[in-house]
């Protein structure tokens, strides 16, 4: 079996762009409104010789606020069940969120390897997000544009010694 490679985030920061690129392929949906992907999604990836399922999830879309911590929980929770790491994906463009935080919060409770990734970082438009991250405590941000393909290899590079 593949090593599986969980990304998460809040709705909006381009995961189901990310799993697209990993993936090759139009698979997931992609849309400007947040809340389209509604099931987690796999895919096979492969760069560098690294061979790896990918997930999408969709765990934090169209909830209520409310119970939010209780949906994170159980979507998200499910979702890294015997995963190898998961890819933690934020909005640089929009700077950190307090459910950016959140789920910071609960990923270090996790046991799970995680990379952070800074997307929409195309251009010079993402670099106050991309230093604000380092405040979540997961070292230094991967810089990415899901995108436009920018920086995949540096996101490769950071997964390797993990997977
Ligand atoms: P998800 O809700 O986290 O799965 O986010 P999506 O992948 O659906 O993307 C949400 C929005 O962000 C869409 O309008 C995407 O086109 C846009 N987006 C995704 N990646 C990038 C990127 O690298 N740069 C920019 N500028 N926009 C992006
Ligand atoms: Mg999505």
């Amino acid at each position: 079996m593949l090593p599986q490679v969980v990304i998460i985030g809040r709705p909006n920061v381009g995961k189901s762009t990310l799993w697209n690129r990993l993936v090759g392929k139009k698979l997931a949906l992609v849309d400007d409104q947040p809340g389209v992907t509604r099931d987690r999604r796999f895919g096979d990836a492969e760069l560098l010789g690294m061979k790896f399922q990918i997930v999408d999830t969709a765990g934090w879309e169209d909830d209520d606020p409310a119970s939010l911590p209780g949906r994170m929980r159980a979507q998200t929770e499910a979702a890294l069940v015997g995963a190898a790491m998961a890819l933690f994906v934020i909005d640089s463009r929009a700077g950190l969120t307090p459910l950016d935080e959140e789920i910071a919060r609960w990923l270090r409770g996790q046991s799970v390897p995680v990379v952070l990734v800074a997307n929409k970082a195309e251009g010079k438009a993402g670099d106050a997000g991309l230093y604000e991250s380092f405040a979540l405590g997961f070292g230094d941000p991967v810089a990415l544009s899901a995108e436009h393909g920018e920086g995949v290899a540096d996101l490769f590079e950071a997964m390797l010694p993990i997977l």
